[in-house]
């Protein structure tokens, strides 16, 4: 600034000022919605629809049965701090809707052209404004059943420096359908239709029951058709908090955190600390990058929650969050815990401390011995993709062979001197694999182990000659969300030269003809999502080789051994023999240790021998 001058204090014009609040409240096309989706609502209608053109930027119409404004009121909508929710600042501390700043209507007319049509039961007929940049026509009589419509176009006109912040228009599209989602969620009694350029994307019929009956039915709509049949309900209540929702059973997870909710008194809100409560309850029963999918809905007396804390009331904050958290976290835990078969089985600390996990890379095993009949096929490849020969490689992938004699042979034939994971001895719970090695014993963690295996291969299929890929005798039908469809059809280059070639099979659904060899038989339906969920994730700034290593590893995962799957002794040593000829071993993608070991000097310590 300077000093020279003197100051000026302009008091800006009514226009400049809600161009200013709509910075806050309009960010993007999928603001406008949700502000008038929020009005619809707090109008009490029970059938809402949204048109969209344009990603938003060309018109975004949302029309509802609520109860309508009259002709006196019609006005005053348009002016700031003109609401009907709240009068007094007792109100405030104790909103029961939705909106009560009384800034979205002005704001919203201030950067676009904005029509409100709208017609209460006792009118004729209905009442009409058309604003252009905040500037009002007259009211006018329009046509229109009970209700209101808004008509918002040629958003951000006026404001060019706010258009050029926005992303696509396949983001924008997503963000929109996401949001209605959400909101729909909350709100199973309302019907909800959305459009996207003159197609139908949602139409979510209302439905009847209570907040929890309805909700269910509308779970599988939104957040999958599986999601219902693996979901476990909470209702639980302490004095004034109620929640009530679903979470997912900790089998059944996805690659994202996209598909959390939570609800405060019905009102979408993103808190960190409640999807923080939701993530520590599954602390030690999911991978770290693996999240469960959830609906929260807490309840509670509106003047115990202060909504006003942010401007597009994303965020809240409560009189005692502590209580809250601990309601969340302790009734997700004990709904974890009901539907646990297992017991957590306390291990003696010295037994564990004494498991050491593998500090330096292992010893390369001398490649020149000759492995097991089963081993792995490292033969040099042909150039570029091609059908997969078929070798006696191991596919773990495959349902479990019937046991064959050879299996009860004792292990001495693999002399556990030789080689730095040992021989194998026995599988303990179709999950961990125990050798026998030169010093003592070596504990496999078998998923972790052949995930690494299945990636470092793929990784050098990738640097030498291409994926090798297997084409599927019927091509497998996955489906999708219109928008998953979308962003896998955007994307099916990138996945090709991963051996995966996928193609739209309508606007629902993709089709699988080819997959990468390495994943054997791999269930090509969960990779599929998986991999849509990587690729939600991944933002358009992160690097190629990220975008690559990300897709590796989502598709070694499903190409791996499953825990719970029976291995044979020539299975287990195969594996072992794959993982010391395999660089970074001694971790799986995510960084856990794929295996422990135990010396014989401590088991002797253990037992008090020394
Ligand atoms: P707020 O929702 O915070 O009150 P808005 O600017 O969003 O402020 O809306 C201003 C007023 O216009 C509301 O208080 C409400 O009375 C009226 N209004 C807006 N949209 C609708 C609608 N769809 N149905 C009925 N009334 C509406
Ligand atoms: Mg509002």
């Amino acid at each position: 600034m300077s000093q020279a001058q003197p100051t000026t204090i302009n008091i800006l014009p009514h226009a400049l000022a809600d161009q200013i609040a709509a910075g806050e409240v309009v960010e993007r096309p999928a603001s406008v919605v949700k502000e008038l989706l929020e009005n619809a609502l707090d109008a009490g209608a029970t059938q809402i629809t949204i048109q969209v053109d344009g990603a938003g930027l060309e018109r975004i119409c949302v029309t509802d049965n609520g109860h309508g404004i009259d002709r006196e009121n019609l006005p005053k909508a348009l002016l700031r701090h003109a609401t009907s929710k709240i009068a007094t600042t007792d109100d405030l501390f104790s909103i029961h809707s939705f909106g009560f700043r009384g800034e979205a209507v002005p704001a919203i007319a201030s950067v676009s052209d904005f029509t409100i049509s709208s017609r209460t039961p006792n009118s004729e007929h209905a009442w009409q404004v058309h604003v252009r940049g905040g500037v009002a026509d007259d009211v006018a009589p329009a046509a229109l059943n009970v209700g209101t419509e808004v008509e918002v176009r040629e958003l951000f006109f006026n404001t060019p420096a706010r258009r050029k912040f926005l992303k696509t228009d396949r983001t924008e599209k997503m963000q929109i359908t996401s949001l209605v989602q959400q909101v729909a969620l909350a709100q199973p009694q309302v019907g909800f239709r959305l459009e996207l350029d003159g197609t139908v994307r949602l139409d979510l019929p209302p439905l009847s029951g209570d907040l929890f009956a309805a909700g269910e039915q509308r779970l599988g709509a939104i957040l999958g058709k599986d999601f219902p049949e693996n979901a476990l309900a909470i209702d639980v209540q302490r004095d004034a908090l109620r929640l009530r929702g679903w979470v997912s059973h900790p089998t059944f997870h996805v690659g994202s955190n996209r598909k959390q909710f939570a609800f405060v008194n019905g009102r979408p809100v993103s808190d960190r600390r409640l999807l923080g409560a939701l993530k520590q309850a599954y602390h030690d029963r999911l991978a770290k990058d693996r999240h469960p999918l959830a609906v929260l809905l807490l309840e509670l007396p509106p003047e115990l929650v202060d909504v006003n804390v942010h401007p597009a009331k994303a965020e809240v904050r409560f009189r005692h969050g502590v209580d809250v958290y601990g309601l969340l976290y302790s009734s997700i835990r004990h709904v974890l815990e009901q539907h646990s078969t297992q017991g957590s089985a306390a291990g003696t600390q010295e037994i564990t401390q004494a498991f050491q996990a593998p500090m330096a890379p292992l010893p390369m095993a001398p490649t020149v011995h000759s492995v097991t009949s089963a081993g792995p096929s490292y033969a040099p490849q042909a150039v570029g993709m091609r059908e997969a020969p078929r070798t006696a490689a191991l596919d773990f992938t495959a349902p479990p062979q019937p046991k064959t004699k050879g299996d009860e042979q004792p292990f001495a034939e693999i002399d556990s001197t030789t080689y730095p994971l040992g021989a194998a001895v026995a599988q303990v719970h179709g999950t961990f694999i125990v050798a026998q090695a030169a010093d003592g014993l070596v504990v496999v963690d078998q998923h972790a182990a052949h995930e690494r295996v299945v990636y470092e291969k793929f990784k050098h299929q990738m640097a030498t000659d291409g994926v090798e890929q297997q084409q599927l005798l019927l091509p497998e039908v996955v489906e999708l969300a219109p928008e998953d469809v979308e962003l896998i059809t955007t994307r099916t280059v990138e996945l090709a030269a991963f051996g995966l070639e996928v193609e739209p099979f309508g606007p629902r659904a993709v089709q699988v003809r080819a997959t990468p060899a390495l994943l054997g038989r791999s269930d090509v339906q969960s990779m599929v999502k998986d991999l849509v969920e990587d690729l939600h994730q991944l933002k358009a700034t992160t690097s190629l080789q990220e975008r690559l290593e990300s897709t590796l590893s989502t598709m070694a995962c499903h190409g791996s051994i499953r825990a719970n799957r029976t291995l044979s002794r020539d299975e287990m040593n195969a594996l072992l023999r794959q993982m010391e000829q395999t660089p970074n071993s001694a971790q799986c993608n995510h960084g856990r240790p794929t295996y422990v070991t135990l010396s014989l000097k401590d088991l002797e310590k253990i037992f008090d021998r020394h």
